[in-house]
């Protein structure tokens, strides 16, 4: 049965001990690594599927860790989450990214919105507004250059608070995609509620229309529903021409993938962002 730990770790079965003991391990170095700078942004282009004209970046964290080496998302996100540190995280990511668009800016470079990805866990907390227009105020960045992509996870337990927040975000003129769109149990029911203007259509979708009529129908109905929703799609995990061409078909505006570009450093980035085409 899943029980939560008094140090705010979930165990769901005894020989997931051993694993526990490497979490807080590696939960102490995370506490430790935001202090000492150890966080990392890639960037990865979206582009306009028709024209391959740059539309957008999206920040993706990266954790430099002093023995393992450069870690994933996913071995620091939900860790972070469980241990109370994904706020500060937060901060950091937006932080980083503010300060990284200011010196793209300084640099006469032709910039394109960056988003940043925010867990329902992390929109939750009581500072996330002030402390977001905070960082902005900072480093005088408009509220166009940034964009927020938000992330269904099952951690979310105060909806009402996330909602509040969404909204304030929304307001203030920031936009709002729903990421990983067809994922979850309750997709549908947050874009009824959610102030989103985009929807991001999960990968596993785009990869399995490959192999899957039925994946592939599911994701040219999402694509339907969004365009008489007015919302804008973002096709994620695009990996080949083929792909790119039916979700051209299929009505899609934006794309994403290794097909256009991996997640990059802000140096070649830089020259991304001077080019404007990528893929
Ligand atoms: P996501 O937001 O769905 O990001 C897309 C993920 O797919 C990224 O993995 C990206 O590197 C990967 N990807 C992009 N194009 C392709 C492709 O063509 N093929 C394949 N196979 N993969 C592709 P990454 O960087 O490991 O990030 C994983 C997740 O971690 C993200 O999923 C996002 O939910 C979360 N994440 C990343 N950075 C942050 C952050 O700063 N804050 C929060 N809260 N979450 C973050
Ligand atoms: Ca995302
Ligand atoms: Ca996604
Ligand atoms: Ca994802």
């Amino acid at each position: 049965a899943k029980e939560r730990g008094k140090a705010g770790f979930c165990f769901y079965e005894p020989q997931m001990i051993a694993r526990a003991s490497e979490r807080l391990a590696l939960s102490t170095d995370l506490r430790e690594g935001l202090g000492r700078d150890e966080l990392r942004v890639c960037y990865q282009p979206k582009v306009d599927l028709r024209s391959r004209r740059l539309v957008g970046l999206e920040a993706l964290a990266r954790w430099a860790h002093p023995t393992r080496g450069h870690l994933p998302p996913s071995m620091f996100i939900p860790l972070a989450e469980d241990c109370g540190l994904i706020a500060r995280l937060g901060e950091r990511v937006v932080r980083e990214v503010a300060g990284q668009i200011a010196r793209w800016r300084a640099e006469g470079l032709p910039l394109v919105p960056v988003a940043i990805n925010l867990s329902m866990q992390e929109i939750q907390g009581a500072n996330f507004v002030p402390s977001l227009l905070r960082t902005l105020a900072e480093t005088g960045l408009d509220r166009h250059a940034i964009e927020f992509e938000i992330t269904e996870t099952a951690a979310m337990t105060d909806v009402h608070t996330t909602l509040r927040h969404l909204r304030e975000l929304e307001a203030l003129g920031f936009r709002i995609a729903i990421d990983d769109f067809g994922t979850g149990f309750s997709s549908l029911s947050h874009l009824r509620q959610l102030p989103a203007r985009t929807i991001k259509i999960d990968q596993s979708f785009v990869h399995g229309a490959d192999v899957s009529h039925h994946d592939r129908e599911i994701t040219e109905a999402i694509i339907a529903l969004a365009r008489k929703l007015r919302l804008h799609t973002v096709a994620e995990g695009v990996e080949s021409e083929q792909q790119a061409s039916w979700l051209v078909q299929a009505g899609c505006d934006i794309g994403q993938g290794y097909l256009f570009g991996r997640p990059l450093p802000p140096g070649e980035t830089a020259t991304l962002l001077a080019a404007g085409f990528a893929g």
